[in-house]
């Protein structure tokens, strides 16, 4: 099990393992959120506490919560609205540095062709 923390510590995410790979995304709010994102089973992925430590945010077709710390500010995770769906992202920044080092950061196109253009290594 690995935990991350948003900055102030209010929000902490457990995963259970590293992952292998995480996205850089440039789709309208990642480019701005700079997150970079792993990707989960909701059922894997506890968030402590489970509700009321974040604000969320949502647009367009309302499909995926934003959600970010109330205090700090920080992007923590993005869930689904719809409970069946079995995928959630969780930011990777939240954990610590040396995660990063070691895996590898897929350059993803969310803003137009949805595919991997490139990887990069955090350092
Ligand atoms: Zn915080």
């Amino acid at each position: 099990m690995i935990e991350g923390s948003c900055h102030c510590g209010a929000v902490r995410i457990q995963i259970p393992r590293a992952p292998n790979e995480v996205k850089e995304c440039n789709c309208s709010i990642c480019r701005r959120t700079g997150g970079l994102l792993a990707y989960f089973s909701p059922e894997d992925v506890r968030v402590i506490p489970a509700s009321g430590a974040t604000d969320v945010y949502m647009w367009g077709d309302r499909e995926i919560e934003f959600h970010r710390c109330k205090i700090c500010g920080n992007f923590t995770h993005w869930a689904p609205t719809d409970k069946n769906m079995d995928r959630m992202g969780v930011n990777a920044r939240l954990f610590p540095p040396e995660l990063l080092t070691e895996i590898r950061i897929l350059k993803f196109d969310g803003a137009n062709t949805w595919t991997v253009t490139g990887e990069r290594r955090w350092l």
